[in-house]
């Protein structure tokens, strides 16, 4: 678009090409383009849309602070941010009690790692490859992926973990493997990078966008354990898996292993409004007690996402949403399992609660990938074919290298979640 002043304007927004719907609102899981045209939500937008798009309980609790008082007072004199950390807390694993508020996911995981290299005077980050933890400086560099460094040096000091990621698992998973296993696999990283050098170790307890790489039992603790036997700082990223998504509270209730910090956004306000917050454990926060370390924000904790994320925490008990994630998450599986009868382009289904990956091949034996690791525009024509091939059919799913994110809203219901298999069903075609 040329403007009066000659200028050309490529907003971001454009980059789904000029074609490429406006979206104007929303209701339940559906949302709808200025054209009219209405889509079933499968993946949540950003994985975060956990309430749907019409959810009344967070709508007027935006509202009401809005009235009350949007612009009011400096983070930590607001009674609604106290509200909101002590109402996580309740929900938060084991003794992860004090919180700093943050506008984004990215946000979140900077502090964790200042923090941890603040309490550690160590500087070395691990993290893994299959991760994604945030677009800024230091959340991209702890991001193992270079598909999204665009260029990006990174900050110093970031190790890299490889991943449990078992249907490609290079010792033949369930075969002991010191990768997959966790624990081992860090363990001699540490021989070679001196853990009196390493601050923290941070992973997404279920990876999220790099694949939905759930690790094998035992994994976590096994990490956990190498970390406490270096004096460590673990942080787990829940970013994308925490309220719900998994099944439980956070992904890492489920293997009842508990991180030094965990950093959560997303479902926090369940994309009502951004907020995000970096949750610490109680040790952490008597060692903060009696030491200096400035951290803060502008809108750590502003008063309408405060009020959000309080409303939306009302929600998840009220409507037992968590309960009903978990619950799902079997007829999810049973419903693409039926999928994979039908299409050999589907190379594994994992994940749980409202959080599944689909991950396309072009071979099912050999488990070739549909697209290869360095994609060019043409290697991964056969992905967005399949995306646009649903979205053309009123059906959004998000998609990252060769896995389909089937990660809809936690309120679904059984009829919205077959209306969608069967799109799905037609736009897997598309990729066989
Ligand atoms: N961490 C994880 C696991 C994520 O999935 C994301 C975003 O998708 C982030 C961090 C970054 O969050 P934000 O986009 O709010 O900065």
């Amino acid at each position: 678009m040329e403007t009066a002043r000659g200028k050309v304007i490529r907003s971001w927004s454009a980059q789904g090409g000029a074609s490429a719907p406006r979206i104007v609102g929303g209701h339940g899981c559906h949302f709808q383009d200025a054209e009219g045209r209405s889509y079933l939500d499968f993946s949540s937008q950003m994985v975060n849309a956990n309430l749907g798009h019409s959810c009344a309980s967070v709508q007027d609790a935006v509202r009401e602070q809005v009235g009350a008082g949007a612009t009011l007072g400096r983070p930590w004199d607001l009674a609604v941010v106290h509200e909101l950390a002590d109402r996580l807390a309740e929900v938060t694993p084991g003794d992860l009690n004090t919180m700093f508020f943050a506008g984004s996911g990215a946000e979140a995981n900077e502090a964790a790692i200042r923090l941890a290299r603040a309490r550690t005077g160590r500087s070395k980050v691990i993290a893994r490859y299959r991760s994604y933890h945030g677009s800024s400086a230091g959340a991209l560099s702890v991001t193992g992926d270079p598909r999204r460094w665009h260029g990006e040096p990174g900050v110093p000091g970031v190790v890299r973990m490889l991943d449990p990621y078992t249907y490609r698992c290079p010792a033949g998973h369930p075969s002991p493997c010191p990768v997959c296993s966790g624990g081992p696999h860090l363990e001699e990283l540490l021989q070679y990078e001196g853990p009196e050098n390493v601050a923290a170790v941070i992973v997404e307890p279920v990876t999220g966008s790099s694949g939905v790489v759930v690790p094998p039992d035992g994994y976590l603790r096994s990490l956990r354990e190498t970390c406490d036997r270096h004096g460590i700082m673990l942080i787990f990223d829940e970013v994308m898996t925490g309220f719900g998504r998994t099944g439980t509270w956070f992904a890492c209730d489920r293997w009842d292993v508990v991180p030094d910090i965990l950093t959560c956004a997303k479902g926090l306000t369940a994309g009502y409004v951004p907020l995000a917050a970096t949750a610490v454990s109680d040790r952490l926060t008597d060692w903060l007690a009696d030491s200096v370390f400035p951290y803060g924000l502008t809108y750590s904790g502003h008063p309408v996402a405060c009020a959000a994320a309080v409303a939306a925490l009302d929600v998840y008990r009220r409507d037992g949403l968590i309960e009903r994630a978990a619950a799902l998450g079997p007829v999810i599986e049973s419903h693409l399992r039926r999928l994979a009868d039908r299409h050999p382009s589907i190379g594994d289904i994992r994940g749980s609660g409202c959080f599944w990956g689909l991950e396309l091949v072009r071979d099912r034996t050999s488990r070739e990938p549909l697209v290869p690791f360095n994609p060019d525009a043409t290697a991964a024509e056969p992905m967005r074919r399949f995306s646009a091939a649903a979205f053309g059919a009123g059906l959004y799913v998000l998609t990252n290298g060769n896995v389909a994110l089937i990660a809809p809203p936690l309120i679904i219901s059984d009829a919205e979640l077959e209306e969608g298999m069967a799109v799905l069903d037609k736009a897997l075609s598309v990729a066989d």
